[in-house]
């Protein structure tokens, strides 16, 4: 598998309207709008930071897996993504070597990307996204 790069860093926020200000106002950078990922309970926000971008999470639903998140563990880091070249043939690569997978198969994420989340008790407490996209 060839890992491209770190394409971006999730972070879980109970508003983004308020995170928004930081990141716009306070750290001067664009932000991108927002986009809802119904499937996964969740609005986006991308703000491009060099050649990564932060991704602010917001759930959408009081059960989604975001709103689980920040009940568990607080508002905070959420997971980090990693741009493959070829989702299918990392996520063939990982169930090869036995690597827990949350996601077999690549979904659709923010953006048009195709996502796929490995299982964080194979990554020692780091969610991890694969992401694939042009
Ligand atoms: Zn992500």
């Amino acid at each position: 598998m060839k890992i491209l790069k770190i394409d971006h860093l999730g972070i879980a926020v109970k508003s983004i309207e308020d995170a928004r200000k930081l990141y716009e106002e306070g750290l001067g950078l664009h932000f991108e709008g927002t986009e809802t990922v119904a499937e996964q309970k969740v609005t986006t926000a991308f703000f491009p930071v060099g050649d990564s971008e932060v991704e602010l999470l917001e759930s959408t639903a009081d059960n989604g897996p975001v709103a689980k998140f920040i009940e568990r563990r607080g508002e905070g880091i959420h997971h980090i993504a990693f741009r493959v070249e070829n989702i299918e043939e990392a996520l063939k690569e990982l169930k090869v070597q036995g690597v827990k997978l949350i996601d077999e198969k690549p979904r659709m994420g923010a953006g048009g990307a195709k996502i796929a989340f490995l299982h964080p008790k194979a990554t020692f407490g780091v969610l991890i996204e694969l992401c694939e996209r042009d």
